[in-house]
């Protein structure tokens, strides 16, 4: 591969290449020739997703898994928590096992090289966070998140990217093991791509985006059918709460053009709400012409949990890490409050009175 060409191809002025023991400016085929050194099939190799992983975390994490393991490494795949429902059906999604303190320990402990996908910090993985820390693994992350840990030994991460999805599959061209991607692979990163770009619709307007999925489809995947068991796979307490939701409980703020949203945990119990059904809800009051900001404020045992989504230039990447303890994207973050449910609304209101003014 001429990587000289490849470098412009991939527009590689914001990909963060670190090496361990080389400086930030180290070139691509030395990120390749040091990671193909390290990555060899006598070893054990554990890829692990974000908590609450959505479908880029568990698409490219799967992607990877199924390509590994079709290239004969030992290969397993974790996830710091359960999946949400309309990711269940993902091809592989039966191998993942869900991190445990006490039955975990030791597949983290005797990996050899953990994959970090879909995330820039290794306190994304919550309850997982210290016994990945403290492994003496070599830690490869593969990601699109701004400002990634300094913590880890290989960096492949790119914010211009639609998605770590994304980042996977060229992750898997660059060490010439396209060979071993199938059907299975490209399903399931063709899913983290979709789901990331919210159907196609943000975050990829580069025509490599669509060279990837070009690739994809190569291998026969059911592009309509994914959408369909993505999008409508969920219950009909869901659509309920979703009415709820928007009729009852959904507020502006005009000044700001500031929409948000609030749910209880005895809501939460009434409309039987899952891990992941959040998604889709919290774009919803963006689709008005002048909301510009959209957060929903969900109540948990020990903190209320923030999802945020934005359109252009409106940045919630950085009004979380101001307000709510948290980050992410531009145009979607989360984070947490550590109030009463009671004190919750009023911070918000002020939050984003003072910060989008
Ligand atoms: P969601 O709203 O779906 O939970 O997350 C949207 C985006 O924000 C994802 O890219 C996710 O990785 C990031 N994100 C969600 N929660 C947190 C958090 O607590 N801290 C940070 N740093 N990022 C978060
Ligand atoms: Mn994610």
């Amino acid at each position: 591969m001429n990587f000289e060409k490849y470098k412009c191809n991939l527009r590689l002025k914001n990909i963060y290449l670190r090496i361990k023991f080389y400086s930030v400016k180290t070139l691509t085929k030395d990120f390749i020739k040091e990671v193909s050194k390290i990555l060899t099939k006598d070893k054990e190799i554990l890829i692990t997703g974000h908590f609450n992983p959505d479908g880029d975390s568990l698409g490219g994490s799967l992607g990877l898994f199924h390509t590994l393991k079709n290239a004969g490494f030992k290969v397993s795949i974790m996830m710091p928590s359960d999946l949400p429902g309309f990711m269940k059906w993902l091809p592989g999604a039966e191998d993942i096992f869900l991190y445990n303190k006490k039955t975990s320990l030791q597949a983290v402990n005797e990996a050899d090289i953990i994959f970090y996908v879909d995330f820039n910090d290794e306190s994304r993985t919550e309850f997982a966070a210290a016994d990945l820390k403290n492994s003496k693994a070599v830690k490869v992350m593969l990601d699109h998140h701004p400002q990634p840990s300094e913590a880890i030994d290989f960096i492949f991460s790119d914010t211009e990217m639609s998605s770590a999805s994304e980042i996977v599959f060229r992750f898997i061209e660059m060490m010439n093991f396209k060979k071993y991607l199938d059907k299975d692979a490209a399903t399931c990163i063709f899913t983290g791509i979709m789901t990331d770009t919210l159907n196609f619709s943000v975050n990829s307007s580069l025509p490599e985006t669509f060279k990837v999925i070009s690739e994809l489809l190569k291998f026969g995947i059911d592009k309509d059918k994914i959408y369909d068991k993505v999008n409508n796979n969920f219950s009909l307490k869901r659509l309920k709460l979703i009415g709820y939701l928007l009729y009852e409980k959904m507020k502006i703020v005009p000044e700001v053009s500031f929409s948000y949203m609030m749910i209880s945990k005895e809501e939460l119990r009434k409309f039987d709400f899952q891990a992941g059904d959040h998604e889709g809800i919290v774009n919803m009051p963006l689709s008005v012409s002048n909301v510009n900001v959209s957060l929903i404020a969900i109540e948990n045992d020990d903190f209320i949990k923030i999802s945020l989504r934005s359109k252009e230039d409106y940045d919630v990447n950085l009004f979380s890490r101001k307000y709510f303890n948290g980050g992410g994207h531009k145009n979607a973050a989360g984070g947490r409050i550590y109030k009463a449910y009671a004190e919750t609304e009023k911070y918000i209101i002020e939050s984003a009175k003072e910060y989008f003014k």
